[in-house]
């Protein structure tokens, strides 16, 4: 189990070397382990405010119960003056959707298989911990190492432990793929996980996003009423089964979606190797999705709404680059729209 070392040791300990990623909330660094030689990630969290660094952790506390191969592990914290250095296991096999759309990988739906049922098996896990991870979208789903096909989820910094017996409602997500339940700020549960396993899906198979809209209010009216279809020509390659499976998952009520451990029993993730078409699957949309995210993810600014309804109302001007994050709101119900630019209003768990 591991506990913030109140003693700012993590300078003297380890040696910081290249920048791995940047997200929302921290910087990503690759780092040497001095006296082991070993290397692994550090993910620096910018926090002053007592409750931006109760949230951490809280974070770490709950990764310390996540112990699953499938999931990113926790190997030390150490708590400064104004942030938190979260040591991580190094996964040194960058995004998975940037590995299946490289020259030499040719994606089958097989491979789409052996990534979902690991998906669905972190996810299980979790689930099985009473914890929701809730930020599921393709840069939160990492390979091990260099061409392995072994996948990690990580970023739990929107995960919570969740009481089936209790209600729970969050605001907050990656439009893309959020769950109709966030959107309409009703009762969420494990399943609202599932539904984003159905997006993922959806795009690895064929490089479009089944609800995205010009617009993130276009995007979340098509969540809502459920808007989506396997007319495209990328489907043709797609098996029966595969497209039952995401039918299975895109359900507008939550109770009636299929949960992590149903999705392993799914007969497209138990499809044998010689009953799967081992056709070739294009990823040419699929690059331009990852390179309009990228473009995202670069835009100038993340911008916060405390409300989902106003956001149905305000257009957001078609071409806006920038991805929606909507933040925590948990009970009570959400407060008054606050300002985009409110720095209080980014960061709901930190
Ligand atoms: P987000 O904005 O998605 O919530 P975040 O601030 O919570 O991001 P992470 O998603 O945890 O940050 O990390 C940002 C990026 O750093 C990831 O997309 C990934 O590319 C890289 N990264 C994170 N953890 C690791 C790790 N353990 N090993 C290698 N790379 C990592």
């Amino acid at each position: 189990k591991v506990s913030i070392d109140p003693a700012d040791t993590f300078n003297e300990e380890y040696e910081i070397q290249e920048e791995l990623g940047r997200g929302r909330f921290g910087v990503v660094y690759k780092v040497k382990h001095k006296k082991t030689g070993q290397s692994r990630a550090a993910k620096v969290i910018k926090c002053i405010k007592s409750t931006e660094k109760q949230g951490v952790r809280d974070e770490i506390d709950l990764m310390n119960s996540l112990r699953h191969p499938r999931l990113l592990q926790i190997a030390g914290a150490y708590e400064r003056r104004r942030d938190i250095v979260m040591v991580l296991e190094l996964i040194s096999g960058g995004e998975l959707f940037e590995r299946v759309i490289a020259e030499d990988f040719a994606l089958t739906e097989l491979d789409c298989i052996f990534f979902m049922r690991q998906i669905c098996e972190g996810l299980q896990y979790m689930h099985n911990n009473n914890i929701l991870h809730l930020d599921l979208k393709p840069e939160n789903i990492l390979c091990v190492h260099k061409n392995s096909n072994y996948i990690k989820l990580i970023d739990f910094g929107l995960s919570r432990r969740f009481d089936p017996d209790k209600t729970t409602r969050v605001l907050f997500g990656t439009p893309e793929f959020i769950a109709p339940e966030v959107i309409n700020y009703d009762p969420i549960s494990y399943t609202s996980d599932m539904w984003s396993v159905g997006v993922v899906c959806y795009v690895l198979l064929t490089g479009l996003s089944p609800f995205m809209g010009d617009s993130d209010a276009e995007t979340l009216a098509n969540i809502t009423n459920g808007d989506y279809d396997f007319d495209d020509d990328s489907f043709d390659d797609v098996t029966q089964n595969a497209k039952d499976f995401i039918t299975a998952l895109l359900v507008k009520k939550k109770e009636d979606r299929l949960t992590a451990a149903e999705c392993i029993k799914h007969k497209w993730l138990n499809q044998k190797e010689d009953s799967t078409k081992k056709v070739v699957l294009s990823t040419d949309k699929l690059k331009k999705f990852i390179l309009k995210r990228k473009w995202q993810k670069t835009g100038t600014a993340i911008r916060a709404l405390g409300r989902i309804a106003s956001l149905t109302s305000c257009t957001t001007p078609p071409s806006s680059p920038q991805p929606f994050h909507f933040q925590a709101a948990t009970s009570p119900p959400p407060s008054p729209v606050p300002s985009a630019s409110s720095p209080a209003t980014l960061s709901p768990t930190y």
